[in-house]
């Protein structure tokens, strides 16, 4: 899956950075570079920064089009120093790491990174679904091409290492619409009937409690089991029992 993520530069001048984003990546088991018209490629810099990931350099693909370097890619962020919001929707470095992983799991994506003083161009930024920035002090927003590409590889290295929770959880057994809705009027009743509540003013209370299970998203035996608390509360037996 990682595979399918390209991290694509654009037009870098200082080669340096070329090997510093290739280790950035290789540290983040990242291995798809992409070079946009480089201004010096291949270079000794370039080789030394990358330490031990020359590999990566070495099959980096060199195009001279940012179009040619997106090329098949169903998905295109791009990174911003500023947070330009008013054109291009801006995510956390987290919210785009997350996009990035999923839609990975379906096709090839693209990270798109600007040049070292002047960022990416408007007609560039307009390639991309939205745009990543990562917070800093505001007085002093620009890092270090390098030091963002190893910001946002370390994101995606997280966010796909995750992935195992993420499918566990959507894998379980979660309890549907029409049972949750039927356990918050049992639980409701239940609260009346132990007089708890005041069904007239509980509305508040309710909610609160409709939103504490959204979070935990129970699954069907976990629903089953509350609403065998709220019989036995009512002083019947569970219909199971
Ligand atoms: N003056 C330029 C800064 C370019 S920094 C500008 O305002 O856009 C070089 C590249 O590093 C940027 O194009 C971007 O890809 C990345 N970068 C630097 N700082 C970043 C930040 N805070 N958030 C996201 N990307 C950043």
């Amino acid at each position: 899956m990682l595979k399918n993520i390209r991290i694509v530069l654009v037009d870098t001048s200082h080669p340096g950075n070329i090997g510093a984003a290739a280790r950035a990546m290789k540290n983040m088991a990242l291995s798809q570079l992409h070079l946009v018209t480089p201004q010096l490629f291949p270079h000794q810099e370039a080789t030394s920064r990358a330490s031990g990931a020359d590999d990566l350099l070495n099959s980096a693909r060199v195009s001279g089009s940012l179009d040619e370097a997106l090329a098949g890619c169903r998905l295109v962020v791009g990174t911003s120093a500023r947070s330009r919001s008013v054109e291009w929707p801006v995510v956390s470095p987290r919210e785009a790491a997350a996009k990035l992983v999923e839609e990975a799991r379906q096709g090839d994506v693209a990270l798109v990174f600007g040049r070292e003083r002047s960022g990416l161009t408007n007609s560039e930024l307009d390639r991309c679904t939205f745009l990543v920035n990562i917070p800093t002090n505001e007085a002093y927003s620009s890092l270090n091409l390098g030091a963002a590409v190893q910001v946002l590889a370390y994101e995606i290295y997280i966010a796909q290492r995750g992935e195992p929770e993420a499918v566990l959880e959507s894998r379980r057994d979660l309890a549907t619409a029409e049972m949750l809705q039927g356990f918050h009027e049992h639980l409701a009743q239940a609260l009346d009937d132990i007089g708890f509540t005041d069904p007239r003013q509980s509305q508040k209370l309710l909610r609160r409690l409709r939103s504490l299970f959204q979070r935990a998203r129970p699954d069907k035996d976990e629903i089953n089991i509350m609403r065998g608390i709220l019989s036995a509360m009512q002083g019947r037996k569970s219909m199971r029992r």
